[in-house]
């Protein structure tokens, strides 16, 4: 079959791939703990549960407007004022397919052929694709490990070309678990006020999940004078372990909302009706599931971060949000990271996903979102295959 030019280079999620290996191998009959994946291990929530199924025997069954139900928009409305300080009218919100979605149709929204978007490097891998496929041009800006992962105003500047259309940011971040406070923010604006044709998304999918008391910062309300010019994207994939539900949502000016409503019209007339009520039970219920999926991702982190130090040969800088673990490899005996990564799922059964997949090498990222059990001996089995070298 041929397939469209715009493929080219376009793969799958490498995640779908590191679980069809996870599978393969565990149909042999091998155990293996599979730190690969990166959706929460909980359960959504009964009191969401609960409103979709009212929402689907009170024949919320039907298309619903294909930016979201006004009730949804109402919602995050809210909750970007309350969590966010950002006031968004419900002209200037989107309800998407998970926030995938809203990140595809603002590049979908704004990318020319040749525009570039700059992405730090590591990023999530699926901004790469979504450029590519949109024939943007991802411009990798890798971030230094000893900042913090965290990216600095003079490099920023320096990459900043004619062709420049966005800036993505993404904190707290994956796969870093860097986490940007007002100050760094602020630094970036500074350099992004003397380049007003930058877009800034700020993915902030992983807000809730953040370590030792900080407070999240959105970009656009540590730069307000930049929020014209900011899409704000965040969902309820990752706060209330609703992955399978699929909803995102964005908040941004009014005009590129539009446009992205535009796009969704023409993708898939909108979200689901059911999850759509469901987000609005997740956003204005009780929040006390994120509490405790916080403290247990905190705790699993310090499980992690001790368990990896003191492996000889792996080193982990403190993650202060998301929930994964930048493994630094560059101390073992290998030449890539795949080969790292090849060497502990053979080796030690444990499943993680090598740092060339977001763009910045040596390093393996683990998933936090397991139980505390499965860490502990996936991270006995990494030491002892460490010490068998
Ligand atoms: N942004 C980041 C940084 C992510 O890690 C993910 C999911 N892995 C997403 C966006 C997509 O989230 P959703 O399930 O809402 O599409």
């Amino acid at each position: 079959m041929e397939i469209a030019a715009r493929l080219q280079g376009v793969q799958a999620s490498a995640s779908a791939e590191i679980s069809q290996a996870v599978r393969a191998l565990r149909a042999q009959g091998r155990d293996i703990i599979d730190l690969g994946i990166g959706q929460p291990d909980f359960d959504t929530p009964a009191h969401i549960i609960a409103a979709a199924h009212r929402a689907a025997l009170d024949g919320q069954t039907r298309y619903p407007p294909t930016g979201g139900t006004l009730a949804l928009k109402t919602a995050v409305a809210a909750k970007f004022l309350r969590d966010n300080a950002l006031t968004y009218s419900p002209e200037e919100i989107l309800i998407s397919n998970g926030a995938k979605q809203i990140i595809f149709n603002g590049f979908m929204a704004t990318l020319e052929t040749g525009d570039e978007v700059l992405l730090c490097a590591p990023f999530f891998d699926s901004y790469a694709s979504i450029v590519r496929v949109l024939g943007g041009v991802p411009v990798k800006l890798e971030v230094r490990e000893a900042d913090g992962f965290i990216l600095q105003p003079g490099d920023l500047a320096a990459a900043i070309g004619p062709r420049t259309r966005w800036l993505l940011l993404n904190s707290p971040g994956n796969p870093t678990g860097a986490v940007y406070g007002v100050g760094d923010y602020q630094a970036l604006g500074a350099v992004l006020a003397d380049h007003p044709q930058i877009l800034i998304m700020s993915d902030e999918i992983y807000e809730h999940i953040i370590f030792d008391g900080a407070q999240h910062v959105s970009f656009a309300a540590a730069c307000p004078g930049l929020q014209d010019r900011t899409l704000t994207v965040n969902g309820a994939s990752k706060a209330y372990a609703m992955t399978g539900w699929r909803i995102g949502y964005g908040g941004g000016p009014r005009s590129l909302m539009q446009a992205m409503m535009v796009v969704q019209s023409q993708i898939c007339s909108g979200a689901c009706s059911i999850a759509q009520a469901a987000a609005v039970a997740a956003l204005d219920g009780p929040q006390d599931f994120v509490v405790a999926a916080r403290a247990a991702y905190q705790a699993r982190r310090d499980l992690v971060f001790a368990g990896v130090n003191a492996i000889p040969g792996l080193s982990l800088r403190k993650p202060g949000g998301a929930f994964y673990a930048l493994v630094n490899v560059e101390n073992l005996p290998f030449a890539t990271d795949r080969e790292v990564a090849q060497f502990f799922l053979n080796e030690a059964g444990v499943a993680g996903v090598p740092g060339h997949v977001y763009g910045l090498s040596p390093f393996f990222r683990l998933s936090l979102a397991a139980a505390q059990d499965k860490l502990d001996e996936g991270l006995r089995r990494m030491k002892q295959a460490v010490e068998n070298l």
